[in-house]
């Protein structure tokens, strides 16, 4: 499933390029199995420097559930994060939570994060290649 949920966000990151509405970064909150919010990076469109795919993608799925939480939710996005979205995510969801990160479209190698007692341990995971060609963040 997690496969699934990654190239989501991988397409549409492809997608939000041929669009124009930026960069080719998505991605995808999900909950209980099934996608909840998605956000793709609209910095150059809305002028706004913190509008990376994840940023927007937890301001959805916050908006959606109506808190600032996202106990239990997992983030799924086409590249690494970069420092300001790695802290939003470790602010936003809880500590148990599996934050599912793909570091890039071309190679579409993805690993997932898990915070136990020492800290933040990286996990491969295998997603199968999209095919498309893409920038990498
Ligand atoms: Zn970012």
């Amino acid at each position: 499933m997690a496969n699934a949920f990654m190239q989501e966000a991988i397409e549409r990151a492809v997608e939000n390029v041929r669009s124009g509405r930026g960069g080719p970064f998505a991605a995808v909150v999900v909950k209980e199995g099934r996608i909840i919010a998605a956000g793709a990076n609209c910095v150059t469109s809305t002028n706004d420097p913190t509008a990376h795919a994840e940023v927007t993608a937890i301001r959805e799925a916050c908006r959606i559930l109506g808190t600032f939480e996202l106990t239990g939710c997992e983030i799924y996005t086409s590249c690494e994060p970069c420092p300001m979205c790695l802290g939003a995510i470790y602010n936003h969801f809880a500590s148990g939570d599996r934050k599912t990160i793909a570091s890039g479209i071309e190679r579409a190698n993805a690993c997932t994060l898990a915070r136990g007692l020492h800290g933040w341990k990286k996990n491969k995971l295998d997603i199968p290649s999209s095919g498309k060609k893409g920038g990498t963040k």
